[in-house]
């Protein structure tokens, strides 16, 4: 798909502005094309939390020269220690390079800085537009038209849709066969910034609370400190609700629990970023029909508890650019794509069995039998293995090239 300089670069939309759209736009403008960035939100979104980046991932970064600039904006995260009611240590992770990254990686980063450094790194030429989504989606063999809910309609060679879990154009293109199942784990997580205390170190500290929850708070690099509060039931809905009525159910659940749960609930009524989501696993029987292609969230979510998704959303951004850069078609670039990427994110989607609920317990008695395996897992020998386990990196295979047309 490489183009000669004379001839126009071939067009490309990309709808979404988090981490694989970003990181989409940076690769494919290397690979010559013509790039526009399409965000639903009206700016920039600066929110999220301590996302990491593991494995092929760094790779990746490293091809874009941001290693250093992450690094400099890690969150200093030493490790992760599970505490009990009262806050005392029942067992601690570090982050320890010798054995590869545990549950707190190498490279934890805010979602938002990442982002940030994702988009900067992107040369002028490409094209950003906010506060504007894609409501139809017509194609043929030449060309991808798509109609904007501000109105007008505009056509370009190729989409590519990385809108997240809940993305809407997917479900625009992807119909009857091709509809992804969307299979909910039937937990929420509810992340939010809150002002840092003197108690508050540099550890994420994780209190599992009976009835399946937990209250975790993680340092970050800008002066406040991270909330997350985690819950699992049945009941549907409660990411479609308003800021406020997230805020009074979360309230609700945690009313009864100790520790650093009433400040982080006070705290919560503050807090600008409040962000609950329904954590469900995104699984599309193909990622692509004709000239669009789906790409991060928006075709694979693995969750949080996958522990892999940013991962994932850098390593296909560029597989997916280095496919277009040496294919002779659009739909065979993408089959390579899907044929490179989807054994890795299976393994990724492919939870244990018993996950999460083995890790957020019912009953007290679950919360000690937890606690107790954590301590069982943190000795030597059980914790090089855990550790391995939870970088979800096996690929050892090589990166694609990518034909450079700059
Ligand atoms: C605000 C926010 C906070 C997050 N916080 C955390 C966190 O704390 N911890 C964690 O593990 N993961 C978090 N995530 C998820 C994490 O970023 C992803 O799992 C991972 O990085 C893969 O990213 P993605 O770019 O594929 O999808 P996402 O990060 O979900 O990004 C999708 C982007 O598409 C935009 N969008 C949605 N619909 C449309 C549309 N129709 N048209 C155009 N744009 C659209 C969204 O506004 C968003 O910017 C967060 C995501 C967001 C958006």
């Amino acid at each position: 798909m490489s183009t000669p300089a004379s001839t126009p670069r071939p067009r490309v939309l990309v709808t979404g502005a988090s981490v694989a759209g970003p990181a989409a736009a940076y690769w494919l403008d290397r690979a010559g094309y013509d790039v526009t960035v399409l965000e639903r939100a009206p700016e920039p979104r600066r929110g999220g939390q301590n996302i990491d980046v593991r494995g092929l991932a760094r790779d990746v970064l490293e091809r874009m020269d941001l290693l250093d600039a992450v690094r400099d904006v890690g969150t200093g995260e030493v490790g992760t220690r599970f505490v009990d009611a009262d806050g005392g240590t029942v067992s601690e992770f570090p982050t320890d390079d010798s054995t590869g990254d545990g549950p707190t990686a190498e490279l934890e980063i805010l979602r938002g800085e990442l982002a940030r450094l994702l988009r900067e790194a992107c040369p002028d030429r490409v094209t950003w537009r906010h506060g504007d989504h894609v409501v139809d989606v017509d194609q043929d063999d030449a060309s991808v038209t798509v109609s904007l809910e501000r109105g007008g309609s505009e056509s370009y060679d190729l989409l590519v849709v990385a809108e997240g879990p809940w993305s809407h154009t997917r479900g625009l293109v992807m119909t009857g066969d091709d509809e992804p199942d969307l299979e909910r784990l039937g937990m929420y997580c509810a992340w939010a910034t809150i002002p840092r205390t003197d108690d508050d170190d540099r550890w994420w500290r994780w209190m599992s609370v009976p009835g399946s929850r937990s209250v975790n708070l993680r340092p970050d690099n800008t002066g406040t400190t991270r909330a997350m509060l985690n819950f699992m039931t049945d009941e549907t809905g409660l990411r479609e609700l308003s800021v406020d009525e997230q805020r009074a159910e979360l309230r609700e659940r945690f009313a009864d629990v100790g520790w650093e749960a009433p400040r982080i609930l006070d705290a919560l009524d503050e807090a600008d970023d409040l962000y609950l989501d329904d954590l469900t696993q995104v699984r599309c029987p193909t990622w692509s029909r004709g000239r669009v292609v789906l790409l991060g969230d928006a075709a694979w979510c693995v969750t949080p508890i996958g522990g892999f998704g940013t991962s994932l959303a850098l390593i296909g951004a560029y597989v997916l650019a280095a496919e277009l850069s040496r294919a002779s078609s659009p739909e065979a670039a993408f089959a390579a794509y899907e044929e490179w990427l989807r054994p890795l994110v299976d393994d990724v989607q492919d939870l244990p069995p018993g996950t999460p609920r083995l890790a957020n317990p019912r009953s007290r008695l679950g919360v000690a039998l937890f606690n107790a395996g954590t301590r069982l897992a943190a000795t030597g020998p059980v914790r090089a293995l855990a550790s391995r386990l939870g970088s979800g990196s096996s690929s050892d295979r090589e990166l694609p090239d990518l034909v450079t047309d700059r």
